[in-house]
This record gives C-alpha cells, structure tokens and sequence, in this order.
C-alpha cells in the first residue's frame, strides 16, 4: 500500500525537498476520509465543508464511486480513443439526459482542458474571421494559456504575457458594455452562470438571458462553464438550468467524476459537429476508470434523491447564515445558490479559515474576504450544525480580538 506511518512533520520535510512550492499548503498531512469527514497521519478529526475543492461533491470515498471504480480497474485501466467503450458512450448518454438539449460529449480530464476544447469549438464553429470570446471580470477558467487568458484577472496573468490574442473582457452583471463589445470578429460569450473562485457572484436578474438574446442576434455562440456550478452543485443538474437560458456549449470538471479526475465539454449536436478527427483530442480524456465514476456519480445522485436533497441542504445553511448575519457583525452578506455558499466579510477571510481549522472544520477563502464553502450533497444534518457552530465561534473571537486578525 502507498501507506506508511510518517508523521505530518515527515511528509512536510518530503514536499519542502522534492515537490514544488507553487501551492500554499496548511500544515496538515491528509491520510483518509468517509463522507464528511476526513483524518490527517496523527488521527485528527476535521469536518470537511469544502471536500476535494468541491470534487467531492458526494464526499470522500462514496461507496458506490469506490465499488465501480474497483471493479473497473482491474477489467480494463486504459484504451485510446481509437476504440470504443460501452462504459465512455453509456455516460456520454447519461450526461446527455441531464442536459435539455441534446447533447453530445467531448471528454477531457480537467476544466482548463475542457474550456480550451470550448474555446477551439467555437473559433472552429464560426466563419474564419471570427475569433473573439468575450469573458467577464472575476470570472475563472483555468490555468493554461487559453483558459488564463479568458481569465478576466490581472493577478493571474501577471509575468506571464503575451497572453492569448481574441479575448474581450466586460464587467460581469454589465448588459451594454457586452452589446458594445461585439464586433464582426466576435465568436461567443463565455461565463460561469455562478462565479465560484470570483467570490460566489450571482449576475443580476435577466443578465443570462440577455446574453443569450445577445448571442442569437449575432450568431454568437453560448458558453457556460460549469466546471464548478455543474453536475448537481447548485441542486440542479447544471446551473445554467436555474437561470433557464439555454447555452450552446457547456464545459465541466471539479465534481463530473465525484474526485476522479475527468472533464467534458458538452455541446448541441449542430455545433459538436465542428469537432472533426484530427481538430482536437486527450489522451485520457473519457477513459474507462472516469467513465465508471462518473456513471457512479449520477446514479448515486438519482438514486439517492440528491439534487432535492442539495436543494433543501442549501436552503437550510443560507437560512442558518443569514440568521448568523444577524448577531455578528463581521458579516456584510450571504450569497448562496444550493450547495454554493459565500459567507462575504468585513475582514480578511484567511485568519478564519485558519481558526476553523484549529477548530476541526475545513473551509476555504477566496477574493481575500469570501468564505466559500462547498459541502458534499449528501452531509448529514447534524454536521452541517456542528460546522456552522464552529464558523460562527470563529466569528465570534475574531470579533472580540480584533487585533490578532
Ligand atoms: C476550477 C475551475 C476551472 C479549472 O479547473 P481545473 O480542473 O483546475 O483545470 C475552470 N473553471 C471554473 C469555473 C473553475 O471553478
């Protein structure tokens, strides 16, 4: 087994040696988890309010993830996409069911890759001279070179320009910036229905809607990346489903695979089209292992009632939150869309997660001031109140020590 008894300090030391620092990394090494709950090497317990960075949107190791997967894994690892799969053409069919238009698969094995393949899709899809995306202030794509730059964030980008040529960056929320920034060169739209690393933003009433009236008018097309919104995380299928504005492509990551690494771009059939052999393609990209899991995934979800049971889950935390906002003062507003939840500051949000985790509970900050949890669908009630007791004992000391954060 891959398990051996180091100590935290020990796998520290391995990572300061041999692995690179590009990431920031609590002091805690991660040994094993079950549900919502997840152990580090010396037996510590932590609730976990944010499991796999939302991958885990059933949790740790849910049974019927890990049975399939097992199963698969020891009838067949790996073929290339020169062959067929019942299992990669069975989920391509059951992703489709989840959709309202039809559609048809690419898989891939991370969000940047499938807002990449979007990004190619629509400059394929379109007459030549069209090759302008139009993406949104504090939206988040993904990391390699094309997704980056589609991210409208200087930080991201900085020292590592000349991005990529073609993207036009408006104010999220902003229905005439959008309108005035399309030209003959224009291809598509792309947003996130739901910002997640931009802070869990909601865009206004009818703005999704209007992008959609924007794109038909001019033959644009539609791109909603999903890789975080998606898959059930909003309790419902796929955000965009919310908003009830159709896209013409959707792209997906983060939990498609309940913490197997996979990605797809899903797209209506007249544009899948463009997609033709030899114009794109991913090694591993809908290989057996994620095929099993992601198949795993929406069964559990189906099965076990869960889009209803994010639903009334969200509804409850957002409820409990907004109560929260009520008697402590650090709170400026709750933003929440199901499982979806931003808890926005007064403060800085990293000395909370920091306490929390003193405390026993995992959640994470981003935009400096947004706490973000993002809590597997099936957590049981009395842990959702155990960690939101934590959170707002966090809370609570910050407020009376103003000094220490
Ligand atoms: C996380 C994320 C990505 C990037 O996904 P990776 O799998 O890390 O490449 C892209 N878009 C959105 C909306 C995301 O949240």
């Amino acid at each position: 087994m891959s398990q051996t008894n180091l100590t935290n300090q020990a796998s520290i030391d391995l990572f300061d040696q041999y692995v690179i620092a590009n990431y920031r990394r609590f002091p805690v090494t991660l040994q094993r988890g079950a549900g919502s709950l997840v152990w580090d090497v010396e037996g510590r317990e932590y609730l976990d309010f944010f499991p796999g960075w939302g991958c885990n949107l059933l949790g740790h190791c849910p049974p019927r993830v890990v049975e399939a997967v097992r199963q698969q894994v020891g009838q067949l690892i790996h073929v290339p996409n020169t062959w067929y799969t019942e299992t990669q053409g069975r989920w391509a069919k059951m992703l489709s069911n989840c959709t309202d238009f039809g559609a048809q698969a690419f898989f891939c094995n991370s969000g940047t890759e499938a807002n990449e393949a979007a990004i190619k899709l629509a400059r394929l899809h379109t007459p030549p001279d069209r090759y302008k995306i139009i993406t949104f202030t504090g939206g988040f794509h993904g990391r390699t070179i094309g997704s980056l730059s589609a991210t409208a964030q200087p930080k991201y980008h900085e020292g590592l320009g000349p991005l990529m040529a073609g993207f036009v960056y408006c104010p999220m929320g902003d229905l005439n910036a959008v309108a005035a920034a399309i030209d003959h060169a224009t291809a598509a739209i792309m947003i996130e229905p739901i910002q997640g690393e931009g802070g869990v933003r909601i865009p206004p009433e009818g703005f999704l809607a209007g992008l959609r009236e924007l794109a038909d008018r001019h033959e644009l097309l539609l791109i909603f990346d999903e890789v975080q919104t998606g898959c059930g995380r909003t309790g419902h299928w796929f955000a965009h489903q919310i908003f009830n504005v159709a896209p013409d492509i959707v792209t997906l990551a983060k939990s498609l695979c309940a913490g197997i690494a996979g990605g797809a771009l899903l797209a209506r059939p007249d544009v899948a089209e463009s997609l033709r052999p030899g114009t794109h393609a991913a090694t591993f990209g809908g290989n057996p292992i994620a095929a099993a899991a992601g198949i795993a995934m929406i069964e559990t979800i189906e099965e076990e009632g869960l889009l209803e049971r994010a639903r009334q889950t969200g509804e409850y935390i957002s409820d409990r939150l907004r109560a929260m906002a009520e008697e402590v003062d650090l709170i400026r507003e709750i933003r929440a869309v199901g499982l979806m939840i931003g808890i926005e500051l007064d403060i800085e949000g990293d000395p909370i997660v920091h306490d929390c985790m003193e405390r026993g509970l995992l959640i994470n900050c981003t935009q400096k001031t947004t706490l973000r949890l993002l809590p597997a669908m099936n957590i049981e009630p009395e842990l959702i109140d155990r960690g939101l007791d934590i959170i707002k004992s966090a809370l609570e000391a910050a407020q009376r020590s103003p000094v220490e954060v």
